[in-house]
């Protein structure tokens, strides 16, 4: 059984990985030359780690991962605490420990597991026909390549959406932008192994601790769409809508190399019920476009490629039949995701400004208890529990 895998993400190589794992032949084409990881960082949490341990890269992932103790909010204007508590309860109950990583250290570890020249770069999907028999697609450049089934992890500007749905599905916008990137660990900005969080003014900048004494920050402003600003501006940007904020932010945003620091007009899709079409399915943001307000669009991808390796290893009424278990078994927990990304998203940027400052006012009193249970719920609805 042979899948063409349609983009190297972190989508398209989990699944690569996964299927190889089970016995099936894989051949991946991915669009661009040269993979450039949009974001600085990415959390993986123990339901996207767990499943990484059952592709057997459980040793690479923990040796990539930062050193996340504690998570804390601050009040903005003074630095001070609202809450801070210790992670480990949430480690004790879910039983694996959360990892944030460098985007391009994971990307790079999962591409190097595979087999970097396995890979066809420069290979953008332009058509998908199907019969009875298998999959034939069409690259921009007018090559073909044909397998059995095909795995469409072409990420949320995805090709293979309109095509397996009839129809294109407009992106939404959250209402905010995001700026990320990476800084060396610096202690009066933020204490090294702790998820800090500075909140105020449905605002938010946020550091993770990363491998090698780094931090992954980003700052998060509700604003327009389609602004005129870019890395010439981004310093002066930040410190505008960061005004008044504790000293611990300004020396951020002094610190922030502009030429490293990503801005992001943060989307997603209103989740769907349909994943497949015959022998072809949708797989990471290509099925389920999250804001990334609960950090598990990627967790979710690697995800659905354990369930839909899991799925065809274990089933013998063919392909189709292996597909429509595989989208039964992802589209109700990934909508789940999706929402519950879009509610924290509303909450955290002051969509109904009243909410927003209840939030403020219940992280006063918050022991950690109420956060670190919300978390276990979602990490626990994943696929290995
Ligand atoms: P992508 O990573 O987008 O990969 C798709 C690939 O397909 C790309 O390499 C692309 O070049 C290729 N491609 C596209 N079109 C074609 C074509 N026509 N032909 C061939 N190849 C094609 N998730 C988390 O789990 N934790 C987090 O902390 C987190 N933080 C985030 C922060 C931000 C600011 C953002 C924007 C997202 C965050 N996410 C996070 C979400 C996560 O980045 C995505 O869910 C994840 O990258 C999806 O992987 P994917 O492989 O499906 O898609």
């Amino acid at each position: 059984m042979k899948a063409i895998i349609i983009g190297a993400g972190i989508g398209g190589i989990s699944s690569a990985i996964a299927l190889e794992n089970k016995g099936i032949t894989t051949q991946v084409f991915e669009a661009v030359k040269e993979m450039k990881p949009v974001g600085a960082a990415i959390s993986i949490w123990p339901n996207g780690v767990k499943c990484l341990n059952a592709l057997g890269l459980g040793e690479k992932i923990k040796a990539i991962g930062g050193n996340m103790r504690t998570m804390a909010y601050f009040d903005y204007r003074h630095g001070s605490p609202l809450t801070q508590f210790s992670m480990s309860p949430l480690v004790q109950r879910v039983g694996e420990t959360p990892y944030p990583v460098v985007r391009a250290e994971l990307q790079n570890m999962l591409i190097d597991h595979y087999g970097k020249s396995r890979i066809q770069f420069g290979k953008r999907l332009a058509t998908i026909d199907q019969n009875r028999e298998g999959v034939t697609v069409t690259f921009e450049d007018g090559t073909q390549a044909q397998g059995d089934f095909l795995i469409a992890a072409d990420g949320t500007h995805s090709v293979a959406r309109p095509y397996v749905l009839e129809k294109a599905l407009p992106r939404r916008y959250a209402g905010y932008v995001n700026w990320n990137g990476l800084v060396a660990v610096d202690e009066t900005i933020a204490p090294a192994s702790q998820w800090t969080t500075y909140v105020g003014e449905g605002k938010r900048v946020s550091l993770m601790p990363v491998s090698h004494h780094r931090f992954y920050f980003f700052f998060d402003v509700p604003l327009p769409l389609g602004l005129a600003e870019n890395r010439e501006t981004l310093k002066e940007n930040l410190k505008n809508y960061f005004a008044g904020w504790c000293p611990a932010v300004q020396t951020l945003i002094d610190t922030l190399d502009p030429s490293t620091t990503n801005r992001v007009e943060i989307h997603d899709i209103d989740p769907f019920d349909q994943f497949v079409k015959g022998r072809v399915a949708l797989l990471g943001d290509a099925a389920h476009s999250t804001t990334p307000d609960i950090g598990q669009g990627g967790c979710a991808a690697i995800e659905d490629a354990v369930v839909l390796a899991d799925i065809l290893a274990s089933h013998s009424l063919g392909i189709e039949d292996c597909l429509q278990r595989y989208q039964q078994r992802r589209t109700v927990r990934t909508r789940d995701l999706v929402l519950k990304a879009r509610k924290r998203c509303d909450v955290t940027h002051a969509i109904d400004p009243q909410q927003t400052e209840a939030w403020y006012q219940e992280l006063r009193s918050e022991t950690g208890e109420r956060i670190l249970a919300g978390m276990c719920e979602t990490i626990e609805g994943g696929p290995l529990g």
